[in-house]
C-alpha cells in the first residue's frame, strides 16, 4: 500500500527553513529599532548634513560628524571665565552656515567674542595708520 501523505522536509531542512524564519524576524525588528532610534534623535537634536560643512584638509573626522547629530557643549569663557553653553543650533550655524573650521569650537562668550573683535579692529587700524604715518603704504 502506497502513502499518500506528501513527503515532508527532512527534519534538518525543516529546522534550518525555521532557523532562517527567526533569523529574519530578528533583522527586521532590528531594522525597525535602528530607524526608531534614528528618528527619536532626529526628534530630539540637530542632524548634521556633512554636504554643507567647510572644505577641511583633515584626514580624521570630527566628533560631531561621527555623531551624526549635534549636541549642546557646555563650557568656561577662557576670557572673562563664566560658564557658556555652545548650543546644538549655534554649532551648525558655524559649521554648515558659516563653514567655520569643522575643528574650531567655542572658547569665549559672546560679550567677549565682541570685545575681542573690536579690540583686533582697533589694533589693526592703529598699525594700518602708523604704517601710512611713516610712508610705507599710501
Ligand atoms: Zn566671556
Amino acid at each position: 500500500m502506497k502513502d499518500r501523505t506528501p513527503a515532508r522536509p527532512p527534519v534538518l531542512e525543516r529546522r534550518r527553513l525555521k532557523r532562517g524564519a527567526r533569523e529574519a524576524k530578528a533583522a527586521r525588528e532590528q531594522a525597525r529599532d535602528r530607524r526608531e532610534a534614528l528618528r527619536d534623535i532626529a526628534n530630539r537634536h540637530l542632524l548634521v548634513n556633512p554636504a554643507n560643512l567647510g572644505p577641511n584638509n583633515s584626514y580624521g573626522v570630527p566628533e560631531f560628524v561621527q555623531r551624526g547629530y549635534y549636541v549642546d557643549i557646555p563650557f568656561h569663557c577662557k576670557s572673562c571665565g563664566i560658564a557658556q553653553v555652545w548650543t546644538e543650533r549655534q554649532q551648525k550655524w558655524w559649521y554648515e552656515s558659516a563653514k567655520g573650521d569643522v575643528w574650531a569650537v567655542a572658547v569665549m562668550c559672546r560679550p567677549c567674542r565682541r570685545r575681542e573683535r573690536a579690540r583686533r579692529a582697533e589694533a589693526r587700524e592703529t598699525h594700518l595708520s602708523g604704517l601710512s604715518a611713516k610712508g610705507k603704504v599710501q
